[in-house]
């Protein structure tokens, strides 16, 4: 019987409340997923990798089939490590679809047999990103319902 592997890379920094309704929908889907926090961003991040990773691993401890991980380089040679068959992305609004194509396409032209899934999140984070996140907490503004409680503190000492 086929296992299907799937990886859900991105930032996370900090993991979302939007990314946590995509691992969920994830995990109902794949047998096992891999949340990959990609280590090398370009701008300085405000979480280190470790940082990110740990936040991930205390908000997905209820799922006993996802993984978090760290990765650096191409994507597709991580896939091709871990074995698995599928990137899951996810799409918020028109705007992130052109480089989301763009991605899928070039992952796709890199590795034909690893496929890209796209999934919506709920409406009610269809607005909510990390970079907002981010500016909302260095702002001081409330972040209840955006963030897991455990990252909401950890982003109120971090800019405190
Ligand atoms: P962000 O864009 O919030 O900084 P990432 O770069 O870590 O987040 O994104 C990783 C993946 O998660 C991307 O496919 C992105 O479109 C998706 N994603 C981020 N936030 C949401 C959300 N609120 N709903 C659905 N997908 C999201």
């Amino acid at each position: 019987m086929k296992t299907s592997v799937a990886i859900y890379p991105g930032s996370f920094d900090p993991v979302t409340n939007g990314h946590l309704d995509l691992i969920g929908r994830g995990e109902l889907m794949f047998d096992h997923l891999i949340v990959a926090v990609l280590k090398n961003v370009e701008k300085e991040p405000l979480f280190s990798a470790t940082e990110r990773v740990e936040m991930l691993k205390e908000v997905t401890k209820k799922w006993d089939s996802v993984e978090v991980d760290v990765f650096e380089g191409l994507l597709v040679d991580y896939a091709r490590r871990r074995g698995a068959g599928v990137i899951l992305r996810g799409i918020r609004a028109i705007s992130d679809y052109e480089y989301e194509l763009q991605m899928a396409l070039m992952n796709r032209k890199l590795e034909p047999r690893l496929e890209t899934v796209f999934m919506l999140p709920g409406e009610s984070y269809s607005y909510l990103s990390a970079k907002l996140v981010r500016e909302i907490a260095q702002l001081g503004g409330p972040l209840a319902g955006l963030v897991p409680p455990t990252v909401e503190q950890r982003l109120r000492s971090k800019v405190s």
